[in-house]
């Protein structure tokens, strides 16, 4: 039935529908996370927001699983399934930019790269994360965290308005002035109200940027760690760099001999007047002994995609992540014991402050509730070999048993695992009830369900 009815939507949409018969399909069935190996039913690379309708309408009345995926970067997976209709947005990404206005309108399969190309031309930039190979779509709708978030807030502060497909089908705008309880959702509430087909996001001046990585040694990581619990409290908001357990990838400025070995890192970015950003870093510089250092000036955009050959498409991923408050010692302690455990050079550990632009938002003005968090830690287990699952898998579990106890109980969406939904309702404190009456209006039936899903 719906093989046929595929050959009809091909007819309907003016991107490219992909099958298993197709010669692509096994390339385009991919996702960044290679321990997901799913065999959607159909695929369509969408050209524009009249083929999302088409392919969300194909979906409901064929009663398939609709995915949607952006740069496929959702570690559970969520932008494939087997027997779905995936909504490909990766032909997707194009980025306007107006100076005049300080504003980018993206459209919704774009990656951080793309965007932030663009708006660099213009001396302008947004939150976005930390890796260019992101999407905008998934980071943004669970909130986007990354360099810029303590002096300009989450990418979902920066979002003024977006473009979005309903589960009926319907093309809506949502904004502060239009469709408002929408808008309010989206911030935050992830992929669980429409597929939005274009964003529009407010830039602020930043070209070149003053940062990159300091590597110290383990014996120092406590002092480092106790240091940047205090200095963070009160750091100029230009400032938005974090701690990172990491083992030393062969680079030319880390000794030879030194590769391989975990280092405490500290990932540094100041976005502030360049001249300043010597001494800005200089307490970093004073609280222990520098292994090894690559820190200057750079375009914001080069910061951003220098981990990117860290973390290629094709690993396997596990992750866990939790919000915390205060880095208690015993917190400390817990990082202590398994940062240095890191089983691969792939897998790391951040610390990304959030305090700053991001705890001026009321916590019920947007769907991203925990204002009030100073942290947001994401235990990222990457690593290369399908056989080393189990080791990796249970480094993630234990070091989050081990934190968990000293954080909050709801941890940012974008971070956790396929095996956290029963967790949602706490991330979402307060506002849960509300997105679930959002979710009752705009999909009553769930046809976006494929996600950190919030129940009609
Ligand atoms: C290597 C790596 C680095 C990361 N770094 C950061 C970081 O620095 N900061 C941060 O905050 N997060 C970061 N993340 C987490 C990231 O925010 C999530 O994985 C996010 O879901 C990725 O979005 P995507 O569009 O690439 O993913 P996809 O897998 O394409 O999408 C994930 C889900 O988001 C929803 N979605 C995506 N696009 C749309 C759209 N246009 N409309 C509606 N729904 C959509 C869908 O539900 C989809 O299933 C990182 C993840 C990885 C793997």
């Amino acid at each position: 039935m719906a093989t046929t009815a595929a050959g009809q939507l091909r007819d309907q949409v003016s991107g490219e529908i992909i099958t298993a018969e197709d010669p692509g399909y096994e390339e385009a069935r991919k996702v960044h996370n290679a321990m997901i190996d799913r065999r959607p039913r159909v695929i369509v690379r969408c050209a524009g927001a009249d083929d999302v309708v088409a392919a969300a309408n194909f979906a409901r009345e064929n009663e398939l699983d609709l995915a949607v995926r952006g740069g496929s970067h959702s570690v559970p997976g969520f932008g494939t399934a087997d027997d779905a209709v995936v909504v490909d947005l990766s032909g997707m990404q194009a980025v306007d930019v107006d100076p005049e206005t300080s504003t980018a309108r993206a459209q919704g399969g774009a990656t951080w790269r793309v965007f932030n190309d663009a708006t660099h031309a213009h001396g302008l930039a947004t939150t976005g994360g930390i890796i260019s190979t992101t999407g905008i779509g998934g980071l943004t709708l669970g909130g986007g965290i990354g360099y810029l978030s303590r002096g300009f807030g989450l990418s979902c502060d920066n979002l003024s308005s977006a473009e979005v497909v309903t589960a009926e089908g319907e093309v809506l705008t949502a904004s502060e002035r239009a469709n408002e309880d929408l808008f309010w959702a989206l911030r935050g509430g992830g992929g669980n109200f429409g597929v939005v087909t274009s964003f529009e996001y407010r830039l602020h001046p930043v070209r070149e940027i003053y940062g990159g990585p300091i590597l110290y040694e383990l014996d120092d990581a406590a002092s480092v760690l106790r240091f940047y619990r205090d200095f963070i409290r009160d750091a100029p908001e230009e400032f938005g760099g974090f701690p990172a357990w990491q083992i030393a990838p062969p680079l030319p400025f880390i000794p030879e001999d030194r590769h391989g070995e975990p280092f405490l890192i500290f990932v540094t970015c100041w976005a502030g007047p360049i001249e300043e950003g010597e001494a800005a870093l200089a307490p970093l510089r004073e609280v222990a002994p520098v292994v090894a250092e690559h820190v200057g000036p750079m375009p914001y955009p080069a910061l951003n995609s220098a981990f990117d050959d860290l973390v290629p498409a094709g690993l396997q991923h596990y992750w866990k992540a939790n919000f915390v408050k205060e880095l208690t010692d015993e917190a400390i302690d817990a990082h202590l014991e398994h940062g240095p455990k890191l089983p691969a050079v792939n897998s790391t550990v951040h610390i990304y402050p959030i305090n700053g632009a991001c705890h001026r938002v009321a916590p019920d003005a947007t769907a991203f509730a925990y204002r009030d968090a100073t942290f947001a830690t994401v235990i990222a287990g990457m690593w290369p070999d399908p056989a080393q699952n189990e080791d990796n898998i249970a480094w993630v579990r234990g070091f989050y048993e081990a934190t968990a106890p000293h954080s909050e109980e709801g941890g940012y969406i974008n971070f956790m695992a396929g095996d956290d939904q029963d967790r949602i309702r706490v991330n979402y404190r307060g506002n849960y009830d509300r997105l679930a009456d959002v979710k009752r209006k705009y999909d009553p039936d769930n046809l976006f369900h494929l996600n950190q899903n919030i129940r009609p």
